[in-house]
């Protein structure tokens, strides 16, 4: 298997390159020191196109698929993790997800405002108690009329603060007196709604993060995505993508510390020598760049198995559906563990200028540890890839 990108993905990957270097990288180091939220850049993903990256142009979107949003986050990572995270949220975990599975009331609705950059998406599983172990989430929708009630709340949620637009996931009634987990489509505006407290963290610091406080927030019965009670296949499946759309992310941001410390090590003489010549650190470069390698024949793996399992029939294909559940995990978890290696080396490499903050590795490598906990902890990743070699 050989992984060809057509001339039209290498067009996207190089405007957006262009955009990464001219726009991004000049404020990475103020957005991560001020925790700032990058609007502009935001509203100009939306002017090339890429918001909706994954969404039918009649919706207002690019039309492509999985394969071109990796190619987007890869190439934002490379300098800022922020603005990589931002977006994915964005159009990912949201846009995507609410264009799979909306009907076309609600994409016709929806979709063209978070497609042109006028409205933030995000999407809210996690809760104090329900972080891992998502299905036992206890925010409660309960049917009154024609409207949900919610009551309950969701912790770190990328773009929690700054959203107008969530998919929310919550547990309803059945008849049979039991409980499943629903989807829903959130506006900011909805009465009963607040977006809590901003965290303050480690890494990622421009993308914010925060908790969402449902207090008898009424939801119109319009606005299920999907239909109710199949809220878990719908946040099962959206996993999927998110941990190919976290690969890619982690590709990014390893190539970015690494193309850095190579440009470095050519450069920092110590014993008469360019530290390049010394063995031991060809040797660093030599594993660095392999693992890089490898993440991203597993992250694009993963993306054209992803364009392929999202056209219809595949759907029901079972053991595409395991493929997809596998892949989708072996470059989550390859790639997380991967980026900190790298990072944790490129700073060593850098000796003390690579502890400093005036230099990029020192935010990248706080940066790399969130590729292991979002989206699925490493050690989930593991339990889901030995379940599907056992079953
Ligand atoms: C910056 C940031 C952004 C995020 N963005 C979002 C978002 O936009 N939307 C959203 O819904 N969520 C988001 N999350 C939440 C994220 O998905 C969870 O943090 C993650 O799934 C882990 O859940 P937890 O933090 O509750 O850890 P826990 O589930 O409490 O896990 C704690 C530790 O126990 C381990 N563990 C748990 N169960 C097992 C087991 N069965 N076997 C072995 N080990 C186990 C875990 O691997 C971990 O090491 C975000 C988190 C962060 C930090």
């Amino acid at each position: 298997m050989s992984i060809n990108f057509t001339a039209e993905q290498e067009m996207i990957r190089k405007s957006v390159s262009d955009f990464a270097k001219k726009d991004v990288a000049p404020i990475a180091y103020e957005i991560d020191r001020d925790e700032i939220f990058p609007a502009e850049n935001f509203k100009k993903l939306g002017e090339l196109d890429m918001l909706g990256i994954t969404v039918p142009e009649e919706y207002g979107g690019a039309g492509y698929g999985y394969t071109e949003m990796c190619i987007v986050i890869e190439e934002l990572a490379k300098v800022c993790i922020s603005t990589s995270a931002v977006f994915a949220s964005h159009a990912d975990l949201c846009v995507d997800n609410l264009c799979r599975n909306g009907n076309e009331e609600q994409k016709k609705k929806y979709l063209p405002g978070l497609c042109s950059a006028k409205l933030i998406g995000g999407l809210a599983m996690t809760e104090p108690e329900a972080g891992s172990d998502v299905m036992s989430m206890g925010l409660y929708a309960e049917k009154k009329g024609n409207e949900y009630i919610l009551n309950g709340t969701k912790i770190f949620i990328t773009n929690g603060p700054i959203g107008d637009i969530f998919i929310v996931y919550a547990k309803t009634d059945t008849p049979n007196g039991s409980q499943r987990v629903t989807a829903f489509i959130v506006e900011k505006e909805f009465e009963g709604f607040e977006a809590g407290k901003k965290y303050e963290k480690m890494g990622w610091r421009g993308s914010p993060t925060g908790e969402l406080i449902f207090n008898n927030c009424r939801v119109p019965e319009k606005n299920i995505l999907g239909k109710e009670g199949m809220g878990g296949h719908i946040l099962m499946s959206g996993l999927n993508t998110e941990r190919i759309v976290m690969a890619a992310q982690a590709v990014g941001l390893a190539k970015g510390a690494f193309e850095y410390v190579l440009n470095y090590a050519k450069e920092r003489k110590q014993f008469g020598k360019a530290l390049t010549e010394f063995q031991m650190i060809q040797g660093k470069l030599a594993d660095m760049s392999m693992e890089i390698e490898l993440g991203h024949l597993i992250s694009y793996h993963g993306a054209a198995l992803a364009d392929n399992y999202s056209k219809g029939p595949a759907l029901t294909d079972k053991a595409l559906r395991k493929k997809m559940n596998l892949v989708a995990s072996y470059a989550k978890l390859f790639t997380s563990e991967m980026v900190m290696r790298v990072t944790t080396e490129a700073v060593q490499m850098m000796g003390g200028y690579g502890y400093m903050k005036e230099f990029p590795l020192e935010r990248m490598m706080r940066d790399a540890k969130l590729s292991s906990i979002g989206g699925g902890t490493s050690e989930i990743q593991r339990l889901i890839i030995a379940r599907e070699l056992i079953n």
